[in-house]
C-alpha cells in the first residue's frame, strides 16, 4: 500500500511559520478578496481563507460588489486597491458573471500584489523566471508538498494531465524550474494511460472523477492528485481524479483527495501575501 502523503503536515508547517514572523513583524499585513456576486463556491472558498487569515494573524479585507457591477466601475475599484499600499496581495474570485472582462480586470491588479499569479504579467515572469511576481497558488502547493517529503526533482520524469492556466501550464515551468524532465498531458493526448505509466511523478489536474485507474500506473510511482471532483459515488462528497482504491496498492506514494493537494492553497495564498509585504517594504 502506497504511502499517503498528507496535506495538513505541510500546510501546518507553512502557518506556523507565517505565525511567527507575522507575530515577530507586529505590522498589519493584509490580503484583499475581490468577490462579485454571492456563488456558493466562492463564499465556501472566502470562509476557508479567512479562517487561514485569522489563525496566523493576517488580515482578511473583502471587497464584495454586486453581480451587475459594470466593468469600468469594477475596474476604478481595482486600480484603487493596486494603489492602496496598505493591502499587500489581492485575490480575485474567477469566474466572473459573463458581462465582464475577467482577464481585462485581472490585469489591473499589479504583479506585486497578483497573489494566486493568475494575471498575464504574473504568467510572463514565471515563463521568464523573473523573481517579481507569484506563480498560481495550486501548483505552488504541488513543489511545497513534494519539498516537505522530500521527494526529488531533478532529473525527474514528472507527467501532468490538464493544461490549464491555473494548475497544467504554470505546474509545467515550475517543474523544469526544479529541473524535472516534463510531460504536459490533455485531453486530446494519444495512449494517456502509456504517458502516465512512463512517470516518475504523476500529477493529475483533469477534473474528470476515476479517470487514472490501475492501467495508468506502476509500482514506484508518485502520485499527486489535484482534482476535486463530485464523487459519482457518493452524493454531496469531493474525489479526484485518481481511483484511489485501484491505484493507492500499486504506486509508492499518493495524495489523498480531500486532504491533499487542497489543503495546502489557502496556505500558499497566506504565504504569498506574506512575501509581498516583506517585498514592498524592501522597496521603501
Ligand atoms: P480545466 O477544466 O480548466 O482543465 C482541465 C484540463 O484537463 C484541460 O487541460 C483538459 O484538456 C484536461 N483534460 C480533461 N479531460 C481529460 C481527459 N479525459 N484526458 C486528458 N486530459 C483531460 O480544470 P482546472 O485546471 O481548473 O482544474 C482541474 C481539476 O483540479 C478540477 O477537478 C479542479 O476542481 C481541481 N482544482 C483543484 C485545486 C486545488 O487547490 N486542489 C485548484 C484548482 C483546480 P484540454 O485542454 O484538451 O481541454
Amino acid at each position: 500500500m502506497a504511502e499517503i502523503l498528507k496535506g495538513v503536515p505541510v500546510s501546518n508547517r507553512i502557518k506556523l511559520k507565517l505565525t511567527e514572523q507575522i507575530a515577530s513583524i507586529g505590522q498589519t499585513i493584509t490580503l484583499g478578496i475581490i468577490r462579485v456576486g454571492q456563488k456558493p463556491d466562492d463564499l465556501y472558498y472566502q470562509n476557508s481563507i479567512q479562517k487561514m487569515c485569522a489563525a496566523i494573524g493576517m488580515h482578511c479585507q473583502i471587497f464584495e460588489f454586486k453581480e451587475d457591477i459594470q466593468q469600468s466601475i469594477l475596474q476604478a475599484e481595482i486600480d484603487r486597491m493596486a494603489n492602496d499600499d496598505r493591502i499587500d496581495g489581492l485575490l480575485m474570485f474567477a469566474p466572473l458573471p459573463h458581462h465582464l472582462n475577467s482577464a481585462e480586470l485581472a490585469n489591473r491588479i499589479p504583479p506585486t500584489k497578483d497573489v494566486d499569479g493568475l494575471n498575464v504579467y504574473s504568467a510572463g515572469a514565471l515563463y521568464t523566471g523573473d523573481q517579481n511576481a507569484f506563480p498560481p497558488c495550486t501548483p505552488a502547493a504541488c513543489l511545497a508538498l513534494l519539498k516537505f517529503y522530500d521527494i526529488p526533482l531533478e532529473g525527474k520524469h514528472c507527467v501532468i494531465v490538464g493544461r490549464s492556466l491555473t494548475v497544467g501550464k504554470p505546474l509545467c515551468l515550475l517543474l523544469l524550474n526544479e529541473n524535472a524532465t516534463v510531460t504536459l498531458c490533455h485531453s486530446k493526448t494519444k495512449s494517456l494511460s502509456h504517458q502516465c505509466q512512463q512517470a516518475d511523478i504523476l500529477i493529475t489536474a483533469a477534473g474528470k472523477a476515476n479517470l487514472i485507474t490501475s492501467a495508468f500506473v506502476r509500482e514506484g510511482q508518485t502520485v499527486l492528485d489535484v482534482g476535486i471532483n463530485p464523487d459519482p459515488e457518493h452524493l454531496g462528497r469531493y474525489c479526484g481524479d485518481v481511483n484511489f482504491a485501484e491505484v493507492a496498492p500499486i504506486v509508492k506514494q499518493i495524495t489523498p483527495v480531500p486532504g491533499g493537494i487542497g489543503s495546502i492553497t489557502t496556505a500558499i495564498l497566506s504565504q504569498h501575501t506574506f512575501e509581498a509585504f516583506q517585498k514592498k517594504n524592501k522597496k521603501t
